[in-house]
This record gives structure tokens, C-alpha cells and sequence, in this order.
């Protein structure tokens, strides 16, 4: 059988520069969790994104719980966020005891539909905290977004976990809010073999989220606790592959988009095939390439097809308004999420493709 494709799997720099950051993390015994890999990363990573501060944690669903502690989200408290996504951006709600209310996508960007975020507000005006998801690379219109926000004067987070290098009108996805999630997951553009970073323009909230990470420990020499702690940080080893990737992220972003490119030159003429949407003020990091179909061809006799040639693809998210853990949740606009999951699939988007295999892909696809 053909070797396997894999949807999106990590992909270490040709150069070798995580091993270098690993190699001096065992010559200096860094192996502890913090050390200057988890600094530098930080500070590489802010300076990369464009955002003043940024912490360290060991995933990207950490990141979006400390964030919502950050906020001050607790019991009772509703938070907004898209029904369509992965269930990480919704979890860290419950793990506070807040009650997710599920929004409706836009089909213009697959993200979260402003018109059905101001209904939500006028049904929820004490609402807490809105989490906005870039999916698969995509910006949300964020325009839209933050004037709906600011005028009801509540923080935004942004689940960046997938859009790390996508560009809203020239600025990254994730500095737009209050704060910005990212995750180094093994199938994410760059990764760290797990990781996740919290980003923000605020030093204090940004120095509690350390705090936090690290256990709650007060400055005392015996151990002292105020507040309640998590064992959420980094360790060096993880971050000093985070430096190494975050060196070949363009390179990435690149070859995703030369993906990207690639299925819709061969395959956009076929009958009711239809790409995902790239907007005019859109520069997306191209995570997965994502299509949907209307016709007589279902996602279904696509991964069916591919799976047999070994080849690894996906439907998209389906929304959390349809799982069963969710079901006693709000949603709030119409069938978009639904029907995005009903007609997607996410194709093969690895960076480590070949261009005989993307024809091979195109050419099962077109078999069709
Ligand atoms: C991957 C992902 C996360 C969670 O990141 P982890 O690092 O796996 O915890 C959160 N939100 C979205 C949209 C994701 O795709």
C-alpha cells in the first residue's frame, strides 16, 4: 500500500534548528519546565504576532481556560462562541461552571455570523465574554465583530488556534481581542508536540496567567498559595521547539497555500465543488484546505475514496449545538453551521506533500 497522507502532521525544519534549541537545553540540563526556551519563545512569539505580551502553556485549551479566569468568568456567567468548532473552545466554559450560548456561522467566512451575534446580545445583554474561532485559517470579519463588542462593551477572545499567520487586513488573527489563543498540537501549522500561547496587550492580566500556570505559588520560601493554582506552563524542551518552528512558520504558510492553490486550479471546474471562502481583506495561513459539495457527490464518497488510498481527510467541525454533551445549550441564528458540516470535507493539507501526491488526490477526486 501508498505510503500515508496525513491530513495536517508535524513537520520539522529541513535546517534542524529545534534540535540545536534541544541540544542546549540538555547541555545546560534545562529540562525542568521554564528556562530561556520558554522565555525566548515568548518573546519570539509576541514580536512574531505583533502583541505586546504573551505566556507559555502546555496547550492551546490551557490557554483558552486561563483566558476565561483572566476575564473573570465563573459560575452562571454566559459566554458566546460559534457553534461550528472544535470542542476545546468550548470546554474551558464549562470547566468554570459558565454557560456556553452557541452563535451561527456567516457563510461569507465560515466563522462566527455578526448578524446573529447581535441578536444574541439583545437576548443575553449580561453576557461576559464572546470567544471568536478562525477556522481552518480563516479570518472572521473582525471589523464587524469588534464594533458589535465595543458598542456592548464586553471582551473578546480570540481561539487563534488554527489561523497562526493568517492576516486581517494586514494584522494578525489573535491581537484584535482582549486575548489571543494559539495552539502547538501536533496537526497545527507549527507545533511543539503539544503546546499552546496566551497573547495580550495586558502585562498584569498576562503576569497572573504565569502565576496561575505555575501552580499559584506566592513569593515566600515556604510554599504559599492565595489563589488556586494549575500545573498549565510550558516546559523549556517543548519551547525550544516552539523556536525552531516559529522560524520556518512562513515557509509553512506558504506551502499550505500553494496547497490550497494547487486543489482549486485542478479541481474547481468540476460540478458542485465549491472551495472555502477567501475574502478580499483575508490572508489566511491556509491550515486545511476545505471544500463543500452540492451535488450528487457527498463528503462521504470523497474520504471513502481517499481512506482506500490511504489517504487521511476529514468532514469539518460539526457544531456544538448538535453534540449530545451539549444539548441543553442556547444556540442562536439559522442553519449555516449545519449545513457547513452536512456538505464539507477538509482534504489532505499536509506541508510535507509532494507534488505527485496532490495529483494523486486530484485524480481519485476527479474519478469521481
Ligand atoms: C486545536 C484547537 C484548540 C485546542 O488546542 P490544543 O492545543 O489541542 O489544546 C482550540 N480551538 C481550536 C479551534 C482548535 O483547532
Amino acid at each position: 500500500m501508498a505510503e500515508k497522507i496525513y491530513l495536517a502532521s508535524p513537520h520539522m525544519s529541513d535546517e534542524g534548528f529545534e534540535m540545536e534549541y534541544i541540544k542546549e537545553a540538555f547541555a545546560t540540563n534545562w529540562i525542568a519546565p521554564l528556562g530561556p526556551n520558554v522565555n525566548g519563545f515568548e518573546q519570539e512569539f509576541a514580536s512574531k504576532v505583533g502583541a505586546k505580551f504573551a505566556a507559555a502553556v502546555n496547550t492551546g485549551t490551557a490557554a483558552i481556560h486561563l483566558a476565561l479566569r483572566a476575564v473573570g468568568v465563573g459560575e452562571g456567567d454566559i459566554v458566546f462562541c460559534p457553534s461550528l468548532t472544535f470542542s476545546a473552545t468550548v470546554n474551558p466554559i464549562i470547566y468554570e461552571k459558565a454557560i456556553p450560548v452557541f452563535i451561527d456561522s456567516d457563510e461569507e467566512t465560515w466563522n462566527i455570523c455578526p448578524i446573529a451575534l447581535e441578536e444574541a446580545f439583545q437576548k443575553y445583554p449580561q453576557v461576559k465574554a464572546v470567544i471568536v474561532v478562525h477556522l481552518y485559517g480563516l479570518s472572521a470579519d473582525m471589523d464587524k465583530i469588534m464594533a458589535i463588542c465595543n458598542r456592548h462593551g464586553v471582551t473578546v477572545i480570540e481561539d487563534a488556534a488554527e489561523s497562526l499567520g493568517t492576516l486581517y487586513k494586514g494584522r494578525q488573527t489573535g491581537t484584535f481581542g482582549e486575548y489571543g489563543v494559539f495552539s502547538f498540537n501536533g496537526n497545527k501549522i507549527i507545533t511543539t508536540s503539544g503546546g499552546g500561547m496566551l497573547v495580550s496587550d495586558n502585562q498584569a492580566k498576562i503576569e497572573k496567567v504565569r502565576f496561575w500556570s505555575t501552580q499559584s505559588r506566592d513569593s515566600a520560601r515556604h510554599y504559599q498559595h492565595s489563589e488556586l493554582g494549575f500545573n498549565y506552563r510550558m516546559s523549556n524542551i517543548s519551547a525550544g521547539i516552539g523556536r525552531g518552528q516559529l522560524k520556518v512558520l512562513d515557509q509553512r504558510v506558504a506551502k499550505k497555500k500553494y496547497i490550497f492553490e494547487y486543489y482549486k486550479r485542478e479541481l474547481q471546474q468540476l460540478p458542485g465543488i465549491q472551495f472555502m471562502p477567501i475574502n478580499d481583506w483575508n490572508d489566511p495561513n491556509y491550515w486545511l484546505s476545505c471544500i463543500t459539495l452540492v451535488g450528487s457527490i457527498k463528503p462521504l464518497d470523497i474520504m471513502a475514496a481517499l481512506e482506500e488510498e490511504n489517504i487521511e481527510s476529514r468532514p469539518l467541525w460539526k457544531p456544538m449545538h448538535q453534540q449530545p454533551f451539549f444539548e441543553w445549550c442556547d444556540y442562536i441564528g439559522g442553519t449555516v453551521s449545519e449545513k457547513l458540516f452536512k456538505s464539507g470535507v477538509c482534504l489532505p493539507s499536509d506541508t510535507k506533500m509532494t507534488d505527485a501526491d496532490l495529483k494523486r488526490i486530484c485524480q481519485i477526486i476527479k474519478g469521481l
